[in-house]
């Protein structure tokens, strides 16, 4: 319960559920998850790869409805929701966002956290050398792609993004080739002149400082949700900082 008198934190950032109706576990963490945001945090930023899956807002059900409920709810006790796509859940729309009462954010996006300003982004954008997905990315992130995938009937639409998720499976994070580049997201940096970015995807959660003319770069990388997951938390006295989470 939220103690009166008590500052709630200024920013909670978080990606990477992977929330999915076969995975009872991670549900319930985000169940917890949203009951602790409703005491602590004033905004929430989920920074994509929030659901395993999403073939598209039509395919909401009766397990996903819950889910955008869930997040109304958390809405409702005075939380600001921010929404950004990741390569999982990048037909999540309009729909699925009104229902949930929450803000789709564009990849990549600025934010300001006190005098500092932040470059938000999923991460798929980093992992260059692994090619095979950055052609999927080109290709789904192209403007007519969400209208022309979406015009294929559900039914159908699930049996391709169950193809991907079971190839993508096969696949482990932990190889150098689907990690980031770091030349590409310091020029990034460089491009949208900030030294702070907060990124999800990779699973590898932590932070890195580089070193570039004099000045220094902080990545802050988001925990998945598999163990126990880490929550970067903001506010005006301590800054950005993890907190583990027994949830
Ligand atoms: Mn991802």
């Amino acid at each position: 319960m939220l103690t009166p008198g008590k500052a709630k934190l200024d920013a909670v950032f978080i990606s990477d559920l992977h929330l999915h109706p076969d995975n009872a576990l991670i549900t319930e963490r985000f169940n917890r998850f949203v009951d602790w945001a409703a005491a602590e945090a004033s905004t929430v930023y989920i920074l994509g790869d929030f659901f395993h899956v999403w073939p598209g807002d039509d395919a909401l059900d009766e397990w996903s409805s819950a889910i955008a409920a869930r997040l109304a709810w958390l809405s409702q006790q005075g939380v600001t929701l921010y929404f950004m796509q990741g390569n999982r859940d990048f037909l999540l729309g309009k729909r699925f966002a009104d229902l949930a009462n929450m803000t789709l954010l564009a990849e990549p996006a600025l934010m300001q956290l006190g005098e500092t300003s932040v470059l938000l982004v999923h991460g798929d954008r980093y992992c260059t050398k692994d090619r095979a997905h950055q052609s999927l990315r080109k290709l789904t992130r192209n403007r007519w792609f969400p209208r022309l995938f979406l015009a294929i009937p559900l039914i159908l639409r699930n049996k391709l993004v169950a193809g991907v998720r079971k190839r993508s499976q096969a696949k482990t994070y932990n190889a150098v080739s689907m990690d980031v580049v770091p030349e590409v997201l310091l020029q990034h940096m460089l491009d949208c002149q900030v030294t702070t970015l907060i990124h999800g995807h990779t699973h590898r959660q932590g932070v890195t400082t580089y070193e570039h003319e004099g000045q220094t770069y902080a990545r802050y990388v988001l925990s998945d949700w598999d163990d126990n997951p880490k929550i970067l938390c903001y506010d005006k006295s301590k800054g950005l900082y993890f907190v583990q989470m027994s949830l």
